[in-house]
């Protein structure tokens, strides 16, 4: 693909979860989805895997191939440039440009933030009764 020469606009995903790759195949579902190129971030070095089922990997019930969403092959079929292993680490709202902790510089039309969460994490101030933690 002549990225240069592509006249559609450029959607850069970041994060390459669950969330973000459904939004990414429910847009190409829709008439208007044909007109972006994508191209998304994942930090982890995985297709996109059903972060639900990783408990059965852990146990051993199933592989990782078995969890897996989307395929490499999805991609390319999908025209998706996929890059994996590389967080995006900074985004140049005025320039309108990402850039990974590999230093790619990718610029961006559209930009969608799907990076998940982390719960907070209560302090406590010590070790209470066994198996108990003392909230402030
Ligand atoms: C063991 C387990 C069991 C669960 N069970 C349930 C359940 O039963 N029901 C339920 O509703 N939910 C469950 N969840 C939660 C569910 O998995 C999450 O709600 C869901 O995965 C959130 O999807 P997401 O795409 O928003 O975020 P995530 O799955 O966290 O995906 C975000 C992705 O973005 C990537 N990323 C983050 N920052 C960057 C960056 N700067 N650059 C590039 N990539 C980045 C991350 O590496 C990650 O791959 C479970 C989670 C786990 C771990």
């Amino acid at each position: 693909m002549n990225m240069i020469s592509d006249p559609r606009e450029h959607l850069v995903v970041i994060g390459n979860g669950m969330a973000g790759m459904r939004t990414v195949e429910e847009l190409l579902k829709l008439p208007g989805g044909k007109r972006f190129r994508i191209t998304v971030f994942g930090a982890e070095p995985h297709v996109n895997y059903n972060r639900i089922m990783l408990s059965s990997v852990l146990a051993g019930d199933k592989s990782i191939d078995e969890i897996v969403i989307n395929s490499r092959e999805w991609y390319e079929e999908n025209e998706i440039n996929l890059i994996t292993g590389d967080a995006v680490k900074s985004i140049d709202r005025g320039a309108r440009v990402v850039t990974s902790a590999n230093g790619v510089t990718v610029p961006y039309d559209k930009l969608l933030l799907a990076t998940g969460s982390r719960p907070p994490r209560p302090t406590y101030s010590g070790p209470g009764p066994a198996g108990r933690l003392r909230l402030p």
